[in-house]
């Protein structure tokens, strides 16, 4: 590394506090520093080259260089850099692109709120359903389930629909009224002698149960990502989603479907609540929707969600929400500019056929003495690395995937540990020979890993 006192390392060391780092850590190591990317490939200032195996953070679906998208933000930039939709404002973009979610959503939706992350429209959601119920004259149902190891964001509510331990620890989060149910994890919930079916039998009952104690009439709504992304890539048991929505409807809770990392076609339809056979009455949108060139997210509800929040503004006399960056023109355009290269290039098939082959290569690792499960859907997929036989008491969680990352990163792929979960992600735009490159690059991994391991 260059620790020259103005290199751009020792600068990044001296001024830049990173997210989701150790900062004792990087105040050693220094930052890895990205200069320029090019289709699923990003390239380093020592001119090094990686494929994006994450597509950053689960999000660059149409690569790292799209002259569209840039094309749409500068014309949109000249045209109009910005406005907002407070006051009934509005703009052509943010009319083009609602009026376009809409049209895509798996099952009939109302209206489309716009935000600027996934976490900010799921601390709206919260909002909302809180406003929700008192304009129904129900203001004990207010509380919402989310599961271990879900992943909703990081803001105040959402971090605490967030099921992971140091999205908690020391924020003194989850607030109250934020529950978290069984995480559907088969290969490490499952019991022995439990088929996949009954373990996703026992989820249902462990929800049920949960509603049952805390009163159905408590419960607002039900939290989930169609399949967990940042908590490990959490593939739902057979028959869980039936099971799941069978115990909501029982006690007329909303369901809300965060397709943050699933949306627009990472699990091989156009979103995961498609794959699953999932029937939303809230859909979180973002990431994916501009390719995370323009940061960008959305929320869509059902008639049934919106008339009684639209009615208790109307009594108040005003919306009292809203971001100064809601509905950005700019964002809007590179949104809807993104989201038709995803359909002319047919994005969503190229996902779930490269989708096939990156999961026929993963499960090809299943026996590998140093991979536990091997598992995914479409473009986004993991290999849970496990310890030497007979060693696993030696090592702490997390501690595999921090050395896994490094062999990755020594073969020319960037992956992300989850704890001892490597992630796979990439690029919606990748061919056949680029998802072999990957298995390579993971399978020279590998070998690296176990002679260290040795
Ligand atoms: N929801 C899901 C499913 C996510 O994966 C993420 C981010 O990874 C979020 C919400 C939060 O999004 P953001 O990081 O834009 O706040």
């Amino acid at each position: 590394m260059d620790l020259r006192p103005n290199s751009d390392e020792a600068r990044d060391i001296a001024y830049h506090f990173h997210s989701y780092t150790n900062p004792r850590v990087h105040e050693e190591q220094g930052p890895l520093i990205m200069d320029r990317g090019e289709g699923i490939y990003v390239f380093d200032t020592q001119g090094n080259r990686y494929i994006e195996g994450m597509s950053g953070l689960w999000s660059v679906a149409v690569g790292f260089h799209e002259q569209r998208l840039i094309d749409a933000a500068t014309q949109q930039m000249a045209k109009l850099p910005y406005y907002h939709n407070f006051a009934h404002r509005s703009h052509g973009p943010a009319i083009d692109l609602a009026e376009k979610l809409i049209g895509m959503a798996p099952v009939p939706m109302s209206k489309v709120f716009f935000t600027n992350s996934g976490s900010e429209a799921n601390d709206t959601i919260l909002k909302m359903l809180w406003y929700r119920s008192n304009a129904l004259g129900k203001p004990e149902k207010k509380k919402v389930i989310s599961r271990i190891r879900g992943y909703h964001g990081v803001t105040v509510a959402s971090a605490s629909m967030t099921g992971l331990p140091y999205n908690h620890k020391s924020f003194d989060l989850p607030i109250d009224g934020i529950l978290h149910t069984t995480c559907p994890h088969y290969w490490r919930e499952g019991r022995d002698g439990e088929s996949e079916e009954d373990f996703a039998t026992r989820c249902a009952e462990d929800l049920d149960a949960m509603i049952q104690s805390e009163g159905p009439d408590t419960i607002a709504a039900f939290i989930a990502e169609p399949l967990m992304g940042a908590g490990g890539v959490v593939v739902p048991p057979v028959t869980y989603w039936e099971k799941i929505q069978a115990v909501l409807g029982k006690y007329d809770i909303l369901l809300i479907a965060d397709e943050v990392i699933c949306g627009f076609g990472r699990t091989g339809k156009m979103f995961g609540s498609e794959t699953f056979d999932i029937r939303p009455d809230i859909m979180t949108l973002s990431k994916q929707i501009t390719s995370s060139y323009f940061p960008f997210s959305a929320f869509m509800m059902t008639e049934e969600v919106y008339a009684p929040i639209a009615d208790e503004a109307g009594r108040i006399g005003v919306l009292g929400h809203g971001y100064t960056g809601g509905a950005h023109p700019v964002g809007a355009a590179v949104a809807l500019e993104n989201l038709k290269i995803i359909e002319e290039r047919d994005l969503v098939a190229n996902a779930a056929e490269r989708g096939a082959e990156l999961q026929a290569g993963l499960r090809g690792f299943a026996g590998h003495p140093h991979v536990g499960e091997a598992r995914g859907v479409g473009l986004i997929g993991a290999l849970e690395i496990v310890a030497p036989e007979g060693r696993e008491e030696g090592f702490n969680p997390g501690q595999l995937g921090a050395a896994m990352n490094k062999h990755f990163l020594k073969n020319g792929l960037i992956s992300r540990a989850m704890m001892d979960a490597m992630a796979f992600c990439p690029p919606l735009i990748i061919t056949a020979a680029q998802v072999r490159d990957i298995l390579t690059a993971v399978e020279q991994s590998l070998e690296g890993f176990a002679a260290e391991m040795q």
